[in-house]
């Protein structure tokens, strides 16, 4: 697996007001770290830019120590996987938004989808339906099945970085453990940064990172930033 670096990044959507002021950290190969600070801080930014939506204004992002800068956008995008709080999905069955049932879709593209489906535990509800109304039958499906088909979608490509931006924040706290749980699972082999607005659903983060006004405020472990509060 990559590791991932920001150094000193500076960033700003426009010139008159920086987002990013320097940001410097580092999530070591296969290492799962989190991502906390208050509203504004520019955590999606931060996740916006390693998925090269944006470039920095000035500093240099690394996969793997190289600039992603000096490679193709299509070959960063292909190495990471984002799951974002409320995903987009097709009005049409659970399946065909994992990637089944597409007439293009080549063998290989069918196993990784079948991997993601097993992974995220939806391989009896494939045929299900994503509809946005509650139709005659009833089928509309839960925000927890949701999201699991939305990561599903995103594990098809065996990305191996994770960015989850507050991936399970809209979710009943349930559900929200039980989509968490199967996070672990999915993480534990790749390199991942959660951003996260509670320090509870990042307990198992192996570092915590606290931003701040687009610096890295602090970081540290679960346990050491609790006790300082
Ligand atoms: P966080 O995820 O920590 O809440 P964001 O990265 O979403 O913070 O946003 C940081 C700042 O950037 C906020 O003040 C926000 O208003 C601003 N911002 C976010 N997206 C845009 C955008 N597309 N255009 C202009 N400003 C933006
Ligand atoms: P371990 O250290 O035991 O291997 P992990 O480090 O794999 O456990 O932890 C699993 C990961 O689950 C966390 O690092 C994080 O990536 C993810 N996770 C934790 N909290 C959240 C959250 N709020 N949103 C999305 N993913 C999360």
């Amino acid at each position: 697996q990559p590791s991932v670096a920001f150094d000193n990044v500076m960033f700003g959507y426009d010139k008159d007001r920086t987002i990013l002021n320097g940001l410097s950290f580092e999530v070591p190969a296969g290492r799962n770290y989190a991502v906390v600070g208050p509203s504004g801080a520019g955590k999606s930014t931060l996740a916006r830019l390693l998925f090269r939506f944006y470039d920095p204004q000035s500093g240099r992002i690394l996969i793997d120590g190289q600039d992603i800068k000096e490679v193709t956008q299509a070959s960063v995008r292909a190495a990471i996987g984002i799951v974002p709080q409320d995903s987009v999905l097709f009005n049409d069955t659970i399946g065909y938004n994992i990637g089944y049932g597409r007439e293009d879709a080549t063998q290989a593209e069918i196993e990784m989808a079948a991997r993601g489906a097993a992974l995220m535990g939806l391989i009896d509800r494939l045929p299900k339906r994503f509809d946005t109304e509650v139709g005659e039958r009833g089928l509309k499906l839960s925000g927890g099945e949701k999201q699991r088909v939305a990561i599903a979608r995103t594990l098809v490509k065996n990305p191996p970085i994770l960015v989850l931006d507050e991936a399970t924040s809209a979710l009943d706290t349930r559900t929200e453990q039980d989509i968490l749980t199967t996070l672990h699972r999915v993480a534990e082999h790749r390199t991942s940064i959660s951003i996260a607005h509670r320090l509870s659903t990042i307990s198992d983060a192996d570092r915590i990172l606290v931003l701040n006004e687009g610096r890295l405020e602090e970081s540290g472990t679960h346990g050491e930033l609790l006790r300082y509060g």
